[in-house]
């Protein structure tokens, strides 16, 4: 194979681009220049290890020092430790924090589930999240907030989480609740306003976990 189609191959990999838009990025990056193409290759080279997991939420973030392993989320004492949202994505985390109307802690489910996913453990971070509300309900953790996209993918991942959780809300008697109607059907977090997920946080509902 050649350069061209080695790199058209590797942007076919990318998330919503098909073949006709991978081969338009090969052809701007052949119409920029030398300097565009090389920062953009050192900031890939450098993804690895200026990006690293935040151990508690589980987001990426660009440590500024390299013994940091909470994000400045999870690192501000200041936060309202009563308070975990579960969120499927780091571009919906991005999304409220951006809206600054909430101030609790979060965490990232790593993915949102298709109706027919065959293995969702594979795609949630199961383990992970039971053990951080244990951590977190030492911490004096009440409200776990399920801010998921009202889509079908949405509600699927949500009723997957709940049975991931239930045992340990019913242990430490922790209220559930899910983003209200602020957020119209089918809209995904990732793209609402800051004013749709106020309302929305201000609207949540308590979820009854069976
Ligand atoms: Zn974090």
């Amino acid at each position: 194979m050649d350069h061209l189609n080695r790199l058209h191959e590797l942007f076919r990999q990318f998330p919503g681009i098909g073949p006709r838009q991978a081969k338009r990025f090969v052809y701007f990056l052949l119409g920029t220049t030398d300097g565009f193409r090389n920062t953009l290759a050192k900031e890939i080279t450098e993804l690895a290890s200026r990006v690293t997991l935040c151990v508690s939420c589980f987001r990426f973030f660009d440590r500024k020092n390299s013994k940091a392993s909470l994000c400045s989320v999870c690192s501000d004492d200041s936060r309202d430790v009563i308070s975990l949202m579960l969120v499927a994505r780091d571009v919906d985390l991005d999304a409220v924090e951006k809206s600054k109307v909430y101030n609790g802690y979060y965490f990232v489910l790593g993915n949102q589930l298709s109706l027919i996913e065959p293995e969702p453990e594979s795609k949630i971070r199961t383990k992970e999240l039971t053990r951080i509300i244990e951590k977190r309900v030492k911490d004096g953790l009440k409200e776990i907030i399920l801010a998921l996209s009202l889509n079908s993918e949405g509600e699927h991942t949500r009723e997957f989480v709940e049975g991931i959780i239930s045992p340990l809300v019913k242990k430490h008697s922790l209220k559930v609740s899910i983003l209200g109607r602020g957020l119209s059907t089918g809209t995904e977090l990732e793209y609402s306003d800051t004013e749709t997920i106020k309302n929305a946080l201000d609207g949540r509902k308590e979820e009854v976990i069976m």
